[in-house]
């Protein structure tokens, strides 16, 4: 039987607000021992939870008030903040469902507007391997089909990719979306996506995720990575990830923002030069007005009231940098899968020269103009 007293302790004990816990992204030196790390960070009531082999880190939890503990570790090169991200799509837009799944298939405007059907006769991105840094895909829509390859999800490790938001399974529509009869087609209606899910069910994340994603990409060696997501802080770890894939010849494809029409609004990563940074466009070639604005946007693409796939094997039009992104990742996968080696260089300067320079935009809000995958494909792929 328990005392009065060493029950009134308990429940004292219990009534105690718990500390408050915090994720930190630990750094070490090339030469630190990243087991005697380990043994630190739970020797001071910490606990790893991921582990960063390529770029020497450990992300870790450990109560607030014991930060100043994680800095005593021996070999600590630097300690970042876990920063948030979110997806780059316009929540307002969200409209009424629609299912085009009873009607015949539909080629969407913005897939129409690109030329992406022109380009199909010679390419429609087959084999070429896309992951999709998101909220993840929903596993089984049925317009999706025979797209999917293997997938990672960081939030729950061991878990499947499968959506619980509707953000990544739109992005890999636009992408992929199997030609058939019912839905829409997408872009590259026959690359392989993997979806990779970093955002949560609100479409929000943090950047130990999304980083362990891109690591996970690194080691599955995929040929591109689309990233309709975005932060508005820079990351030393986040930018040495970028600069890892983008190093081993992967193609990465990154949404502007919605935080136009403020001149210099940029996301990251779109503003590093490792990546193809997407602003977006409406029916009317103009510039949308959410859109980022910055030197660093590379090219445009179509992402006002863009339809494709949504979760419950569903269909909807949304809007955002976020569905841009996908258009220019799927003419990377159409000349990628003519001309696997095209490196990053190249591949701008290709869509540069095919590109339609959109009259009265500068080129802080449109880069080197819309894309135009029929041209890219046609004339310049050879
Ligand atoms: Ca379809």
């Amino acid at each position: 039987m328990m005392g009065d007293k060493a029950m009134f302790d308990k429940l004292k004990l219990k009534r105690q607000p718990k500390p408050e816990t915090i994720r930190k992204i630990l750094i070490c030196q090339s030469n630190a021992d990243l087991i005697q790390c380990r043994k630190h960070i739970h020797r001071i009531g910490g606990t790893v939870v991921k582990e960063l082999p390529l770029v020497n880190g450990l992300v870790c939890e450990l109560p607030d008030v014991l930060m100043y503990e994680l800095e005593s570790t021996s070999g600590v090169k630097r300690i970042e903040d876990d920063i948030k991200f979110h997806t780059s799509c316009l929540n307002y837009f969200f409209r009424r469902r629609s299912s085009p799944q009873q009607k015949p298939q539909e080629v969407g405007w913005g897939v129409r507007r690109i030329g992406a059907p022109e380009a199909w006769p010679i390419s429609r991105g087959a084999q070429v391997a896309v992951a999709v840094i998101d909220t993840g895909v929903q596993l089984d829509h049925p317009d999706l089909q025979g797209r999917l390859g293997k997938g990672f999800n960081a939030i729950s490790t061991g878990r499947s990719a499968n959506d619980d938001n509707g953000h990544g399974t739109h992005v890999a529509g636009i992408i992929a979306a199997a030609d058939n009869d019912i839905g829409v087609v997408g872009v590259a209606p026959e690359v392989i996506i993997h979806p990779v899910k970093v955002l949560d069910s609100t479409g929000a994340g943090s950047l130990s995720d999304v980083i362990e994603g891109l690591q996970w990409c690194i080691e599955q060696k995929v040929d591109l990575i689309n990233m309709s997501l975005g932060a508005r802080q820079d990351s030393e770890t986040f930018r040495e990830m970028i600069k890892l894939a983008a190093e081993r010849g992967i193609i990465i494809v990154a949404a502007a923002g919605n935080s136009g029409p403020a001149m210099d609004s940029i996301d990251y990563p779109a503003r590093y030069p490792e990546t193809i940074a997407v602003a977006a466009s409406d029916q009317q070639d103009a510039i949308a007005d959410f859109s980022s604005r910055g030197r660093e946007v590379d090219i445009t693409a179509p992402g006002v009231e863009i339809p494709s796939t949504y979760l419950k094997g569903e269909y909807r039009s949304l809007s955002g940098t976020s569905m841009a992104t996908p258009h220019i990742t799927g003419t990377i996968a159409l000349l990628k899968a003519r001309k696997a080696e095209l490196d990053l260089a190249e591949i701008k300067a290709i869509l540069r020269r095919s590109a339609y320079r959109l009259p009265n935009f500068a080129p802080e809000y449109q880069g080197v103009g819309l894309v135009q995958a029929g041209v890219a494909v046609n004339k310049y792929s050879e």
